[in-house]
């Protein structure tokens, strides 16, 4: 394979000056290492990174002494995490390829084979995640059509489409966001092979499901990143409780506002909008046998949760939030003069208050009156 090269001269000004710090070190040390995947093709839309990834043919140990405040980090793919803060680490990753060798008996002996810069392009996801820049060349190495892609707008799998998504079902939901991100188009390829094994999503571990929403839903193009998922048919092996509906659609309008303003964003709110429909429905079951509202309110949260936490696992601080969110929506429709000063104190009433606000500009209408005494009695 021979590899088309670039020359782009990023603004030193987007780039990240740790990640720099990391990569000159490695160089200088004799290696070869390069800034690869998301934050290349995000460099070359004029977008900034999320995040920046480095490759090296330095092995993980070999990094790990030339920084002192440095870990080497996972046991089925080794890499070393360069710790700058508390919150701030640059990953590195050693060129790997992406075969698994496996002896006679099926075993794995060898999950983190080595490999060379090309056998680290052909383990990577789609084209435009597979581009490498050497930032002593001021040089994009682009094997496979990456920068043509980005050119077109246009999102290929590296690779076979069938294979590389049963390999890691994870894949198809990482092409919904990106198309979504760089309003780019999937390939037919792509499209199809989606449509027919999107079920293998229900594969993966709960736990990293949970990593993956955050960055589906979290950000500017979250309304369309949903309703793509829908149409290929993701949606219900990650929410199978969740059915489209205006608040829903509005609860994610408003957090990609929240974010455009810099404004904090949780994910507690979004999935108590997600299930709050199944919750309704839940409790209205539960409510025909139970007399105690509050007990019947406490169940229908407690079975949903349990049941999306079979799909997507949600941590224990965020389903409180949630259930906080839903058991207060009861307490301000009632308004009720001797519990206001309660409620406006508690530490869940903005949220809890926010969620009211979405609900009477979608679904229930008839709560406007009580939205309007709640943004007076904050006053
Ligand atoms: P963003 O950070 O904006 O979400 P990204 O492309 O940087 O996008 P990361 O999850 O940070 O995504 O991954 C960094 C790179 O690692 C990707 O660009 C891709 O080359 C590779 N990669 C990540 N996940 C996978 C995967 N599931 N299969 C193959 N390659 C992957
Ligand atoms: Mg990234």
């Amino acid at each position: 394979m021979k590899p088309v090269r670039q020359n782009v001269k990023f603004d030193k000004k987007f780039l990240d000056k740790d990640a720099l710090k990391v990569v000159n070190t490695i160089h200088k040390a004799g290696f070869e290492v390069y800034l690869v995947g998301g934050c290349v093709r995000d460099l070359l839309l004029g977008l900034e990174p999320k995040d920046f990834d480095i490759a090296t043919n330095a092995k993980p140990e070999q990094v790990h002494k030339l920084f002192k405040r440095s870990r080497l980090i996972g046991r089925r793919f080794r890499l070393v995490h360069v710790m700058f803060s508390a919150r701030k680490f640059i990953e590195v990753a050693t060129f790997r390829s992406g075969q698994v060798q496996t002896a006679k008996s099926g075993v794995i002996v060898c999950d983190n084979c080595y490999g060379s810069l090309e056998d680290d392009v052909v383990r990577r996801d789609f084209n435009i995640n597979a581009l490498y820049y050497d930032i002593h060349k001021q040089e994009v190495i682009d094997y496979v059509g990456g920068l043509k892609d980005l050119e077109a707008k246009e999102i290929h799998i590296i690779g076979k489409a069938k294979l590389r998504f049963s390999e890691d079902p994870v894949r198809m939901i990482r092409a919904i966001r990106f198309g979504e991100k760089l309003s780019a188009s999937l390939s037919d390829e792509i499209k199809s092979c989606i449509l027919d094994q999107a079920s293998l999503l229900s594969n993966i571990s709960p736990a990293r499901l949970y990593e993956e929403c955050i960055k589906l839903f979290q950000n500017e193009y979250s309304f369309k990143v949903y309703e793509q998922l829908e149409k290929y048919g993701l949606l219900k092996h990650l929410f199978k409780q969740t059915h489209k509906n205006d608040f829903i659609k509005k609860a994610l309008l408003n957090t990609s506002a929240r974010i455009k303003q810099n404004k904090p964003v949780t994910p507690a709110f979004l999935f108590a909008v997600f299930l709050w429909q199944a919750q309704n429905e839940r409790f209205v079951m539960i409510k025909k046998k139970q007399r105690s509202f509050y007990l019947a309110m406490n169940q229908a949260s407690e079975e949903v949760i349990i049941n999306q936490i079979k799909q997507v696992s949600l941590p224990k601080w965020l389903t409180a939030r949630i259930r906080d969110i839903w058991m207060m929506q009861p307490k301000l429709e009632k308004m009720h003069p001797k519990k206001v000063q309660d409620l406006l104190q508690n530490p869940r009433f903005r949220m809890a208050y926010d969620f009211l606000l979405l609900r009477s500009q979608s679904i229930n209408p008839e709560l406007k009156d009580v939205v309007k005494f709640w943004t007076k009695a904050q006053q």
